[in-house]
């Protein structure tokens, strides 16, 4: 008899243990299991398994109850090789995880261990002639069976040119075979494969030498600005290391970006390619996966999940825009895609390359220091000039009387765009109408009931929303307050933006990428399409338009308002809007036409503007790098913040409080500032307070950490729970 140890998921309760149970036979560890849990049946995953030489009743005493018996075995084989166990234990140990949860992220939906879902394989039905002249058949039924004979191959049921009816006779008489032949689902089929490959620069030439001379464990920084050819350094790196019979995977930071990445890969590498993201269909993502596990892919393309794709023999792995915050996951395992990155290419000693246009502040000063292996394009392809970029001071336009959304430098340059039948794009990183809804009267703003923030007019639908909690109500059309109907939107939002621009430019035709017109899967690729055929003349977005995007025919940008990303309480407000600010114009004059690019902003001599506006990285890391030095910020430390939240405003408090005390107690390290209330002090109707967490060496930290991980989520000791959360991304 065996005793498996089983991670159960549990719908409401995180069971962060295993639990153990009886079984016959030696089955394997990482596979799925029935098991009965507290009068339900669940699925659980095999952790461990012992053989054990006690009886039943032995067992049931030295437990203290009785050990139940696993119902039924779900897989034949481990859903996770090795190395994929190792990674599951390494992520569950870095972001104080359970085990569980870390499995869910890694697999797809149908291999989640609690998962009853439906999808499965797809067959299509093809039909195949078996050679007998014994038959007696009807005129059409000879037609029929003489076609099929002499295809000598099965056809797709579908395609043959005779009915059904027919092929039901024969199949029934047994002169024909039908067979389920599996099909994969793809939608990214109709991508035509590119003949030859173009000669690289010199610098491009250099990076591919020094990524791929030697397939050892490195980390390199491919620093290059927007247009350098980045893009083809990656496709040739890949090149090389296909020829040496390993694989690469390929990581980008957004959905958005992925149909660009994905093209360029399936020109050159056909279907040894497999897509993943969040956006594709269950079926396709099971399919895709699937492929990989069979190693019919050598090169995975996909966004941050991707990097648990179970990838075997991995010569390479790539991150494009290695400094964007999407690659944090900001749900529990709050994990880094670098981290697990830099552990998959140890585990394969193979090369990590970052490469981005402005990368982040920690991987540069890396690689200053020589542990990052740094290769640079200083230039764009053909020598491209930079975009010429000009920055309007705000105030100066509101002193002329100028009080519209739209400076007189950016309408200006807009219209003569259009007018040239060029193409725009502009950026306003505010989705909805407008911001809020005030009273003229009494200055009432109308805020979400469940959290801290006022709720946003959205025109299409007719409705406030709260970006927060996805609370949704009509609009109120009288002052809550004071009853006064003089309630009116402010601020503007990408929808408002839209209608002016329609009204106030001549020949204007605008398409509005944001997260509500990009829900629907595909949005993204079918907006991008229309733009890229001239479908519209603008494309006016939130910051999914600022990356990747290369569309020969934009030869201005449009920054609304760069001051949205500056005024974020973060310390890395400066680094993003620099990073958004490049991102953007290096959208502008990719082709033959020289790109411009307006900036406006109430903050014209911020270094992280006037930088962005010389595309000059070099000036900004060393003012910011500065910055972060002397605020003891990253890569000067290391941060973890904490948030407890709880129904019960004082209980927060209280917990709150007790916490920071027993870390100054224990982590006699760190710097432990907090609580603070968080910014949105009540969300989803939970108060939340703040700690953060600097450190250097986390020795009695992660201790400390994990006994108040233990207490409050893992015993539910308290009214209260704590999200703990590495090298943070987001301060709300
Ligand atoms: P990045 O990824 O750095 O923004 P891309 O790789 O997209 O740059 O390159 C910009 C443009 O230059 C693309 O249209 C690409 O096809 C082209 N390109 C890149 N490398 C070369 C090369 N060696 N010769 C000719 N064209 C190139
Ligand atoms: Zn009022
Ligand atoms: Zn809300």
């Amino acid at each position: 008899m065996y005793i498996a140890d089983v991670l159960i998921e549990h719908p409401v309760n995180p069971l962060d243990r295993p639990f153990s149970y009886l079984c016959e036979l030696p089955i394997s560890k990482g596979i799925r299991v029935k098991v009965p849990f507290a009068a339900q049946s669940l699925v659980g995953y095999v952790e461990s398994v012992a053989e054990t030489t006690l009886s039943e009743e032995e067992l049931e005493e030295e437990n203290g109850y009785p050990l139940k018996w696993i119902s039924e075995i779900i897989d034949e084989k481990p859903l996770l090789n090795s190395e994929l166990m190792q990674v599951a234990d390494y992520l569950s140990k870095i972001t104080l995880s359970p085990k569980i949860s870390c499995l869910s992220v890694m697999l797809p939906v149908q291999f989640k261990p609690s998962s009853k879902n439906g999808v499965g394989k797809k067959y299509e039905r093809y039909v195949q002639a078996v050679d007998r002249d014994d038959l007696k058949l009807t005129p059409k039924q000879k037609a029929c069976h003489d076609y099929l004979r002499e295809l000598r191959r099965p056809i797709r049921l579908k395609e043959v040119p005779y009915s059904a009816a027919i092929l039901k006779k024969l199949a029934e008489m047994k002169a024909v075979d039908i067979l389920d032949v599996e099909v994969y689902r793809n939608h990214y089929l109709d991508i035509k494969e590119k003949e030859g490959w173009p000669q690289l620069t010199l610098p491009q030439q250099k990076a591919v030498e020094g990524i791929t001379n030697e397939l050892k464990h490195k980390v390199c920084l491919l620093y290059g600005v927007t247009g350098s050819g980045k893009t083809e350094v990656y496709l040739q790196a890949a090149r090389k290391v296909l020829s040496q019979q390993k694989t690469v995977m390929m990581l980008v930071p957004e959905i958005a970006l992925t149909p660009m990445m994905v093209t360029r890969f399936k020109e050159r590498f056909g279907p040894a390619v497999a897509v993943l993201h969040s956006r594709l269909s269950q079926g396709e993502k099971y399919d895709e996966y699937r492929r990989i596990l069979k190693h019919e892919v050598k090169i995975v393309v996909g966004a941050r999940s991707a990097i648990f794709a179970p990838l075997e023999n991995i010569g390479l792995i790539i991150m494009d825009e290695e400094h964007d915050q999407s690659y944090k996951q900001d749900s529990a395992p709050r994990y880094h895609t670098r981290d697990i990155a830099r552990f998959r290419a140890e585990y394969h000693r193979c090369p990590l390359v970052l490469a981005s246009a402005t990368p982040s502040i920690e991987t540069y000063a890396r690689a200053k220091k020589g542990t990052y292996e740094l290769f640079e394009l200083k230039k764009r392809i053909n020598n491209q000039p930079m975009p010429n970029v000009t920055i309007v001071d705000m105030a100066k336009e509101v002193s002329a009387k100028n009080y519209s959304l739209f400076s007189r430098t950016m309408r200006q340059r807009l219209q003569e765009c259009i007018d040239q039948h060029h193409q725009a794009i502009l950026l306003l990183n505010r989705r909805g109408y407008s911001n809020y809804l005030q009273c003229k009267d009494c200055g009432h703003v109308v805020k979400c009931p469940h959290c801290d923030v006022t709720l946003t007019y959205h025109k299409d639908e007719h409705v406030m929303k709260c970006h927060y909690c996805d609370y949704t109500t009509a609009p109120v059309t009288t002052c809550p307050n004071c009853h006064s109907r003089a309630i009116y939107p402010v601020g503007y939002g990408t929808q408002k933006v839209e209608e002016m621009i329609q009204k106030e430019f001549r020949n204007a035709k605008v398409i509005r990428m944001d997260v509500d017109t990009t829900r629907k899967k595909g949005a993204h690729e079918h907006l991008l399409k229309a733009f890229e055929k001239q479908e519209a003349n603008i494309l006016l977005g939130t910051q999914m338009i600022a990356k990747g995007l290369d569309f020969a025919n934009v030869t201005f940008v449009g920054v609304l308002n760069a001051d949205q990303t500056l005024n974020l309480p973060d310390f890395r407000a400066n680094e993003r809007t620099f990073q958004l600010l490049c991102q953007v114009s290096g959208r502008s004059g990719r082709g033959e036409n020289m790109g411009n690019v307006v900036i406006q902003t109430y903050n014209p001599d911020h270094y992280a503007i006037q930088s962005a506006s010389q595309h000059n990285y070099l000036a900004f890391y060393q003012k910011e790098i500065q910055y972060r030095y002397y605020g003891n910020y990253p890569p000067y430390c290391r941060m973890v913040s904490l948030e407890i939240r709880g129904k019960d405003e004082i209980i927060v408090k209280d917990r709150s409080q007790q916490i920071a005390v027993y870390l100054k107690n224990n982590a006699t390290h760190a710097t432990v500032l907090g609580p603070a209330p968080s910014l949105i002090y009540r969300m989803n109707d939970y108060y939340r307070y703040r700690i953060l967490i600097k450190y250097k060496n986390g020795e009695g930290l992660i201790n400390a950490l994990n006994t108040i991980h233990q207490h409050y989520n893992r015993e539910r000791k308290e009214k209260v729970t704590v999200m703990i959360d590495f090298n943070p991304y987001t301060q709300i």
